[in-house]
């Protein structure tokens, strides 16, 4: 029997340049390899960050590609501060010198055009949402919600805030009436919903129930409420 090939993507070796805070929640890590240089990115794109959790155990972590510059080979990463989980941490203690691993770009989103398009989720996807609605063509309308928790949260991007206050993280109940009640324009428009797994998987069944058509609706779960990702906590080969 043939032994079956198995494909990784490369892992690149790159430096922290840069650290800015966006929000009291939100910093910005920049990293910079020579790999990146001249690469090719698609909007949204995102690369798997090797860490390690407290044991010492290897984990990896999704973020996003907010911005690139590949004449320096730079990414621009938005990390959300919510907590302690090890992507978390990185985010809150990257300092320039540093050095970082990780695998990517990835990620398939295919930007199809459409007479309007509707975007949501929560603050870990506004990097992603940002990235689209800079990358959709004028000529095509987009409305994008995004949840945070209050208005100290809320950077330059044209969305419409919706603030969760006390409420925890991770359900549907912030973006529901919004997702509800939005007029939605004619045609077969496409919507995009990114965020907590189970709240996205909730707020498609909303825009179904409004005619929105089950292929046109692209949900990505970005975390899990409660546990971190089975999958983004293997340990990186
Ligand atoms: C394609 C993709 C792109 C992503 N891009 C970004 C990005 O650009 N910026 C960004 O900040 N995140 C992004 N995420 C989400 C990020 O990967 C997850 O939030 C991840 O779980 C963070 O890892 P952690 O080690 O901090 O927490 P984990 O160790 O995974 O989780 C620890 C605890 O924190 C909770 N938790 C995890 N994420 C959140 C959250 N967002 N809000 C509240 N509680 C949370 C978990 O439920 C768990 O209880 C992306 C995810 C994907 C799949």
């Amino acid at each position: 029997m043939s032994t079956p090939i198995v494909r990784r993507s490369p892992t690149h070796r790159a430096t922290v340049t840069a650290t800015v805070g966006l929000t009291p929640r939100m910093r910005r890590i920049t990293v910079a390899t020579e790999a990146m240089r001249g690469v090719s990115l698609r909007p949204a794109q995102d690369v798997e960050l090797h860490l390690r959790e407290e044991s010492g155990r290897r984990v990896k972590r999704r973020y996003t590609i907010a911005r690139a510059r590949p004449d320096l080979g730079e990414l621009d990463l938005d990390v959300l501060l919510h907590g302690d989980g090890p992507g978390s941490r990185w985010g809150a203690t990257a300092a320039p010198g540093d050095e970082a691993e990780f695998q990517g770009p990835r990620g398939k989103l295919e930007l199809r055009p459409a007479p309007w398009h509707l975007l949501a989720g929560d603050e870990s996807a506004l990097p992603a949402i940002a990235a689209i609605l800079r990358a959709l063509p004028a000529d095509e309308p987009a409305h994008a919600f995004v949840e945070v928790t209050d208005a100290t949260d809320e950077v330059a991007e044209p969305v419409t805030w919706l603030h969760r206050r006390d409420a925890p993280p991770g359900g549907p109940d912030v973006l529901e009436p919004a997702l509800s009640t939005f007029p939605l324009p004619a045609g077969d428009g496409r919507a995009y919903l990114m965020g907590e797994t189970r709240a996205m998987v909730a707020l498609r069944a909303v825009l179904e129930a409004r005619g929105v058509a089950h292929d046109s609706i692209f949900v990505k779960g970005y975390w899990n409420l409660g546990r971190p990702d089975r999958l983004a906590n293997r340990p990186p080969r």
